[in-house]
C-alpha cells in the first residue's frame, strides 16, 4: 500500500485497542455522516498482533476490585459476546478461588456484580468452597481456601484469531491497514497540537492521532515530549513528586503439553477459567522442598491453540529504569524477559496443589520460550484521556486483551460523545488524588 500523505485518524498500533478504536471509529463516522473508516489509517511498525495482544493467554474476567474496572469489564465482555465466532471467544466463565485476606474484599465484587447485573455466584467458607470445587473437579485439593468467586460470563478467547477478526471488521468499515512502517516522531503545529506523524516510510499529516501502542506506549509518550515523571496526590493524601509514568512488569506464563482434554469438569465440559491465590505454603511437585509461605497465585486453562493447559503466575516488577528496558525484540523473542526453569517448577507444583492430575507433570511442560513485558502507569491502572490537543492515548497498563469494548468508547469519545466509564481513568486522576483502591491480591492487576 502507498503511504499516503494525509488522513482524518491516525492510529498508532494494530493491537486489540487500535483495532477496535479502527472498527469502531469508522462504524461511527459512516453511522452519524460525518465520514467513514476511509478516514482512518492503522500503522503498525511490525504486523497485526505484533505485540502483547499477540502473546496474551487471552483471558476475560470482570473480577477486579476496582468498581470501574468492573464496570469497564462488563462493557468489554458484551462485546466479546456481540460476536463470538469472529473474536474466536470461549465464553467458558472465570473462577476467582481466594484465601481468607482477600474474601472480605471479593464479598465486595460479588456484592458489585450483582448490582451491575453481571451473573456470578459467590460460594463462602472453607468446607462449603471445597465441595463447590469438587462438584466441578473430583481431584480439586488445594488448601487455604476460604471463597470461591465463580463469574457466569467471561473466559477466553484465542488471541491472533481474535486480532485477525477485528481487522477484518475494520476492513469492513474501509479502514486501510499499513504494516511495517514504524512511527519516529511529531511534528506539532504553534499551539502544540500534531500536525504530522513522522514515519520511516514517510510523512503524514493527520487531524488526530490516536495512540495504540501497548509495551511501546512510553516510546510515543517520549516523543510527544510528555512527563517522564508527576506528581501524584497519594492515598495518604500527600503529593509525591518525581513519579515515574512508566514502568515494566515481566509476565510469567507457560504451557503444559498435555491434552487439553484431560483438564475437563466431572460432567466432561470444557471448564471455567481457574484462577488460584492462596496463602498455603507451596511445595516442590517434585522433592516436596519449600517453594514459597508467601501469598502465591496462578491461573490455567486448557486451550488447544495453545496445545495443552496454559497459564501463568505473578509477574515481577523489572528494577532496570524504564528508560533502559529493551522492549524489542518483544516476547518470546526477548533474550531478556522469557520465563525460566524457575516458573515451569512453580507453576507446575502450583497446578499439583490444586488438582491431583497434575501431579507428576512437570516433565511435560513445554520448554518453548513464553512470557512478554507490560507496560504499567504510576498506579498500576489504565490512562484513556487526549494529550497535546489531538492525540488520544489509550494505555491499558497492561489490564487490557479483554479490554476490547475500550475501542468503542474511545470512538465515541472522539466523536464527541463522552462516556461515564472512561472517566475515571483520565490522566488528571494523579494529580487530584482520585486514585483507584488497591487490593490484598498478589497480582498488579487485580
Ligand atoms: C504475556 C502476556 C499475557 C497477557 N495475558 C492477558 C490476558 O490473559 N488477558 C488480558 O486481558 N490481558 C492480558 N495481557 C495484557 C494485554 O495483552 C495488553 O494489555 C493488551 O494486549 C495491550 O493491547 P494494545 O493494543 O494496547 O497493545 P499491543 O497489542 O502491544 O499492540 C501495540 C502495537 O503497536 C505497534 N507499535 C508500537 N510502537 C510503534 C511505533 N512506534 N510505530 C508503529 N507501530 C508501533 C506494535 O508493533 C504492536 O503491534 C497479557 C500481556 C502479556 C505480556
Amino acid at each position: 500500500m502507498a503511504i499516503p500523505t494525509h488522513v482524518k485518524y491516525l492510529i498508532i498500533g494494530a493491537g486489540i485497542h487500535g483495532l477496535s478504536t479502527a472498527w469502531h471509529l469508522g462504524e461511527a463516522l459512516r453511522k452519524s455522516g460525518r465520514g467513514s473508516g476511509k478516514d482512518i489509517l492503522v500503522v503498525d511498525k511490525t504486523s497485526i498482533g505484533a505485540g502483547a495482544s499477540g502473546i496474551a493467554c487471552g483471558v476475560i474476567r470482570n473480577n477486579y476490585y476496582q468498581p470501574a474496572m468492573r464496570r469497564l469489564m462488563a462493557h468489554s465482555v458484551s462485546v466479546w459476546e456481540s460476536d463470538p465466532e469472529a473474536f474466536s471467544f470461549h465464553p467458558v466463565g472465570y473462577m476467582q478461588i481466594s484465601p481468607e485476606v482477600m474474601h472480605e474484599q471479593v464479598g465486595t465484587i460479588a456484592q458489585q456484580q450483582k448490582e451491575i447485573g453481571y451473573e456470578s455466584v459467590f460460594i463462602e467458607g472453607e468446607k462449603d468452597s471445597m465441595t463447590y470445587m469438587k462438584g466441578l473437579f473430583d481431584d480439586w485439593q488445594a488448601k487455604g481456601i476460604t471463597s470461591v468467586l465463580h463469574e457466569k460470563k467471561g473466559g477466553y478467547a484465542n488471541n491472533t484469531a481474535s486480532l485477525y477478526g477485528l481487522a477484518k471488521k475494520a476492513e469492513n468499515e474501509e479502514v486501510r491497514l499499513l504494516t511495517g512502517a514504524k512511527v519516529t516522531g511529531f511534528k506539532k503545529d504553534n499551539s502544540g497540537a500534531v500536525k504530522t506523524v513522522v514515519t520511516d516510510k514517510g510523512n503524514i499529516d493527520c487531524d488526530m492521532v490516536i495512540v495504540a501502542a501497548g509495551p511501546w506506549v512510553k516510546q510515543v509518550w517520549d516523543m510527544l515530549e510528555l512527563p517522564a515523571a508527576i506528581s501524584v496526590k497519594g492515598r495518604d493524601g500527600k503529593t509525591h513528586d518525581g513519579v515515574a509514568m512508566w514502568t515494566f512488569w515481566s509476565l510469567q506464563e507457560g504451557t503444559l503439553g498435555v491434552d487439553p482434554k484431560l483438564q475437563r469438569t466431572n460432567d466432561g465440559k470444557m471448564p471455567p477459567v481457574i484462577h488460584v491465590d492462596t496463602d498455603a505454603t507451596l511445595y516442590s511437585d517434585v522433592d516436596h522442598s519449600e517453594i514459597t509461605d508467601h501469598l502465591w497465585g496462578i491461573y490455567y486453562k486448557p486451550d488447544f491453540n495453545f496445545g495443552g493447559v496454559q497459564g501463568g503466575a505473578m509477574p515481577y516488577k523489572i528494577k532496570t529504569p524504564a528508560d533502559e528496558v529493551a522492549v524489542d525484540p518483544y516476547g518470546p523473542d526477548s533474550p531478556d524477559f522469557i520465563v525460566g526453569d524457575d516458573f515451569a517448577h512453580m507453576w507446575c507444583s502450583a497446578l499439583a496443589f490444586c488438582q491431583k492430575r497434575f501431579e507428576g507433570k512437570l516433565p511435560l511442560y513445554k520448554k518453548e520460550p513464553s512470557g512478554g513485558i507490560g507496560s504499567f502507569t504510576a498506579d498500576s491502572f489504565p490512562v484513556f484521556d487526549r494529550f497535546c490537543d489531538n492525540v488520544y492515548v489509550i494505555a491499558d497498563s497492561n489490564n487490557g486483551y479483554k479490554m476490547i469494548g475500550v475501542g468503542q468508547l474511545v470512538a465515541e469519545d472522539i466523536c464527541g460523545q463522552e462516556s461515564d466509564l472512561l472517566q475515571p481513568f483520565r490522566f488528571s486522576r494523579f494529580a487530584e488524588g482520585k486514585l483507584h483502591p488497591q487490593s490484598n491480591s498478589p497480582f498488579p492487576w487485580s
